[in-house]
């Protein structure tokens, strides 16, 4: 287990880490810096803000004197991941027209009148893949999915029962369905 510095400090170790990690979405806050911020340091959920918010934007905070309400900011978090969904089915909703309009784009191309007329045709078309790509990079990071992977692999190191209300708390704060709750519990009581 190796320990790393606090994302946010850089001054103090942070425990109970897998050996590998290296990015931003593996970054841990100390219980200082936590507290500091009006989060509780046992609540497990606040990985689900340091991955939601970043590295960058909670120091801009944590500066500024920001305190959290973290179940404000929980349940914000699930909008916004409901949004980012609908957002990419409407976004590739719109790439698909445009692939399949690409032939007509590029005879739009070659019959604009101007150079301006062809410059703006090509970014439309350039920002709306843009926009996809940056969209299914933050569905990659959604903290949903690490979250999981980093309670396997960290169960071993904290007791079980602690790990079950934690993830209560996640079903309570509607982050995680009462499905993967019930499957979480089973898989840590060995069932
Ligand atoms: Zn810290």
């Amino acid at each position: 287990m190796a320990k790393k510095l606090c994302a946010i400090c850089n001054t103090n170790k942070v425990g109970w880490l897998s050996p590998n990690i290296e990015n931003d979405s593996d970054a841990k806050m100390c219980d200082s810096c936590l507290k500091s911020m009006g989060l509780e340091p046992t609540n497990f959920s606040n990985d689900v803000i340091l991955k939601y918010d970043g590295v960058d934007k909670i120091k801009e905070l944590k500066a500024s004197g920001f305190k959290y309400d973290y179940k404000t900011r929980l349940s914000e978090i699930k909008k916004l991941n409901q949004q980012l969904k609908q957002d990419i089915i409407d976004d590739n909703l719109r790439l698909s027209k445009l692939e399949k309009n690409q032939s007509d784009t590029i005879r739009e191309i070659n019959n604009a009148k101007s150079e301006m007329e062809i410059l703006d045709l090509k970014s439309k078309r350039d920002e709306a893949k843009q926009r996809v790509e940056y969209i299914k990079g933050l569905l990659d990071n959604n903290p949903e999915q690490p979250l999981h992977n980093n309670v396997a692999e960290n169960s071993d190191n904290n007791d079980k029962f602690e790990e079950i209300k934690k993830y209560k708390e996640l079903l309570d704060s509607g982050i995680i369905s009462n499905e993967e709750f019930n499957d979480k519990k089973s898989e840590l009581l060995g069932l």
